[in-house]
């Protein structure tokens, strides 16, 4: 028994149907796949072609436990399954990993015909609400309820973002009464909320802000990211979103430091900045002597005391290391992924519960997080490979 259609599910269902066994998937909604159509829309971004080290370094805290699982089933083996299912890839700038299309549609089809050549039966609306005494699954359907038991069942019920396209996250409290420990869901890869001056929204909302580094705790990333109305979202800012929010969780408060001249040292920003103004409103010397675009004046305008401003020398430290205090992250619903979930300490090194024998939880549910760049689900596809074994 499979409870969840997203790819940790369908992956596990792939294998252990290949492997001989019978296999039926539940599934909440009416169809399968709803975030990875989702993750579809801009660019599937299915894995990340870089060297192994590098690869499995992005997943932190959780590289030990995900590792063996990565290295069997890791972005070759991937590219070499997609092609089995008669979809291509490419690998696009910095390393990230399409399907040529760049839908999940075409893939997710193949899948299903695949999975429903192996025999799987998959059941749509049947939202799973627990166990029984007896130790049935339980599900809601257009019907009434379904009790349903096998000899395995696997968990893969995703993370706790995007409700609606299925992973509500409910099924935290349904294992938290089952005495299993789980961490409580935390955004990751997420925007976050900057209380901006109306002033800059009207200036700057929907504008990138290019080329910078941004830099929390004892993290730098370089790369651009999008000013909104109602904060900061975008690639970098989803890079270093965790260290971000994080800090936010522990203190209160945060403030991403940002380099808005990587390329220059203080020395270089600061001659420029000493040359001579004359008539020159100070947004036109800030773009002629150091490039710097309508953004990103804006953005030093918007958070710089008028005495700074006025100081050539501290103007310059404020351009290296501008500080942009962030009111909170935006909310669990909205991000990309989520990090909390089932503690890795409730499960052996092939995902079973240690508590419920017999019982694995697969994909976004474990207690992981990892940027996007093909990460996640490569990490999702890697557990449900690991099934079979
Ligand atoms: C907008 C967006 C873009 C993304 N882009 C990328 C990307 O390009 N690259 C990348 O690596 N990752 C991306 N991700 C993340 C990736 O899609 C997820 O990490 C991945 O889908 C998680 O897979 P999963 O199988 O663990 O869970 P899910 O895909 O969430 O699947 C879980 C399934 O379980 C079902 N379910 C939940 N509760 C129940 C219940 N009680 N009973 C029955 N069924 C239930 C759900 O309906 C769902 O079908 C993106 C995510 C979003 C939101």
């Amino acid at each position: 028994m499979i409870i969840g259609a997203g790819p940790a599910g369908l992956m596990a269902a792939e294998r252990l149907a290949g492997a001989g066994y019978d296999v039926t998937i539940y599934e909440a909604m009416p169809s399968a796949g709803r975030k990875f159509l989702m993750a579809g829309k801009s660019g599937l971004n299915i894995t990340h072609n870089e060297d192994l080290e590098t690869f499995l370094s992005r997943y932190g805290a959780s590289r030990a436990r995900l590792e063996p699982h990565l290295r069997a089933f890791g972005p070759n083996e991937i590219r070499q399954w997609c092609a089995k299912l008669g979809v291509e890839t490419f690998i696009g700038s910095s390393g990230r990993v399409f399907p040529t299309v760049m839908k999940a549609s075409p893939l997710l089809r193949a899948w299903l015909r695949r999975l429903d050549d192996l025999g799987c039966q998959i059941h749509y609306r049947h939202y799973w609400t627990g166990w029984d005494e007896a130790g049935n699954a339980l599900f809601t359907t257009p019907n009434g309820t379904l009790q349903a038991k096998a000899d395995i069942t696997i968990l893969a019920l995703g993370g706790g973002s995007w409700k609606r396209l299925g992973s509500d996250g409910k099924w935290m409290q349904i294992l938290q009464a089952a005495g299993i420990k789980c961490n409580p869901f935390k955004p990751a890869n997420c925007g976050f909320v900057v209380n901006w001056t109306q002033h800059l929204i009207d200036k700057c909302a929907g504008q990138p802000v290019k080329a910078v580094t941004l830099s929390a705790g004892d993290q730098t990333i370089r790369g651009e990211f999008v000013i909104s109305k109602i904060g900061i979202e975008g690639s970098a800012v989803y890079a270093i979103s965790a260290t971000l929010r994080d800090q936010w969780q522990q203190t209160g408060s945060a403030t991403l430091m940002l380099d808005l001249t990587p390329d220059r040292d203080l020395g270089d920003v600061t001659t420029r900045l000493a040359k001579p103004r004359g008539k020159n409103s100070l947004g036109n010397h800030l773009r002629k002597t150091l490039g710097l675009d309508a953004t990103k004046t804006a953005l030093i305008f918007e958070v710089t005391p008028r005495e700074v401003l006025n100081d050539p020398a501290k103007l310059a430290q404020s351009i290296k290391a501008l500080p942009l205090p962030i009111t909170r992250p935006r909310p669990l619903d909205e991000a990309i992924s989520t990090a909390g979930g089932v503690a890795w300490d409730e499960l052996d090194e092939n995902f079973q519960l240690l508590k419920r024998p017999d019982t694995y939880c697969l994909g976004e549910m474990v207690d992981w997080e990892a940027p996007t760049g093909g990460y996640l689900l490569s990490a999702c596809l890697a557990s449900g490979f690991s099934t079979s074994t």
